[in-house]
């Protein structure tokens, strides 16, 4: 046997552990890229022994589905790039994140006058966000590639607009956000370790990923490589060197929110932080989840049968079902009226009479819609319970 310095393909891509365990049960399940389009592909789970977390393999089969869904890249196609909208029990539609920055500034207000660099800005959601709530700061914007420049030099308060390795944006920073991006980043420990380098002492990293203990449909995003629930996401952090502030898992429905601060002083010695716990039997029921979605929901469609939702959830189920899906339903404005998949994006209320509109979300979601929604055309139908409390076969 040869040693050879390159990393396994196989290893932990957070801590390096070549003896990562399979974890099996996604295969069947099917997988969706996280720009909501149906995806074929690989998507291996593993759980890491010593670091805790849970991850897609990070091998070849992975970096080539990576490659080839960042090669095709659309953010918000669904709404022709309009930036998803949340919605208050009252059914009050706000931009997600505004919503996600009235929280985070309600709990940790910021001086008038800042710095700031979102990681992964896209189209320049969170700084539009940003600029609209803080005036007074000086919005940055890094990403991938240049296609964003324009867009993003055009908002109100931008400064700049990277389209590099974090490590070579210049200049340091008051905050750091980082939206829906760690979990695509091979290496999430040491991807924060870049970021704390860009900080001043004192400044603030906030991170939103998704929560799959909250979200079992995180699990079947083809490029997510970590997949986080709290205490992941808290060891993560304080491996880079940072000290959590808050952790939320309530901020913003299903998503995990992290604001934490880059110590005054420099560490004088690496985080002791201990491996996260075990994920293995949160990820067991939300596979098992999603097995029941997909059972009950391909039971409904040998009827007339629509997806309600047009974002992850919606595009994987799509995925399984294909044309026997008549439709979808969606409450954001943006969406309604667009052809999705070749299927029609229909008003709650003109959702087709005597057709099954699947609330393809998590269930306690799903139930505050159905409440908000009740006597609309079609007839809104819950996904399972989660955990599943009852045999598949007699959902
Ligand atoms: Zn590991």
């Amino acid at each position: 046997m040869t040693r050879t310095a390159k990393p396994s393909l196989t290893a932990c891509h957070a801590c390096g552990h070549t003896g990562i365990t399979p974890l099996p049960g996604l295969e069947p399940l099917g997988l969706v890229s996280s720009d909501c389009r149906p995806w074929t592909g690989a998507g291996r789970l593993a759980w890491c022994p010593a670091c805790g977390l849970l991850q897609k393999t990070v091998d070849q089969d992975f970096l080539t589905d990576c490659g080839n869904i960042y090669g095709s890249y659309t953010v918000y196609h669904q709404a022709k790039g309009e930036e998803q909208q949340v919605f208050s029990p009252a059914g009050a539609a706000c931009a997600r994140s505004e919503h996600l920055l009235r929280q985070v500034l309600s709990r940790c207000p910021l001086p008038e006058c800042g710095r700031l660099l979102d990681v992964g800005c896209g189209n320049g959601v969170l700084l539009k966000s940003f600029g609209a709530l803080m005036p007074g700061w000086r919005l940055n914007g890094l990403d991938l590639d240049e296609r964003s420049r324009e867009v993003v030099l055009a908002l109100p308060g931008v400064e700049d607009f990277f389209a590099c390795d974090l490590e070579d944006a210049s200049g340091s920073f008051d905050v750091l956000s980082m939206l829906h991006c760690l979990e695509h980043v091979p290496g999430p420990a040491a991807f924060l370790g870049k970021a704390l380098d860009r900080l001043k002492p004192g400044g603030l990293l906030l991170v939103q990923v998704p929560d799959f203990t909250a979200n079992p449909f995180d699990l079947t995003i083809a490029d997510h490589c970590t997949h986080f629930h709290p205490q992941g996401l808290e060891a993560v952090a304080r491996r880079a060197g940072f000290d959590p502030l808050l952790l939320d898992q309530g901020l913003v429905a299903k998503e995990l929110t992290l604001i934490a601060r880059k110590p005054l002083l420099p560490a004088e010695a690496p985080s002791s932080a201990t491996a996260a716990a075990d994920p293995r039997p949160a990820a067991r029921q939300a596979l098992d989840w999603l097995g029941a979605v997909l059972a009950q929901a391909r039971s409904l469609a040998k009827g007339p049968f629509g997806i309600f939702g047009t974002s992850i959830a919606g595009a994987w189920l799509f995925g399984q079902l294909g044309d026997q899906v008549r439709f979808f339903v969606d409450e954001d404005e943006n969406r309604v009226g667009h052809d999705l998949f070749g299927k029609p994006v229909f008003r709650p209320a003109d959702a087709p009479d005597k057709a099954s509109v699947y609330l393809c979300l998590p269930r306690p979601i799903a139930e505050a819609i159905r409440v908000r929604l009740s006597g609309i055309g079609g007839c809104l139908v819950l996904p399972p319970t989660f955990p599943i409390t009852q045999p598949l076969e007699s959902l």
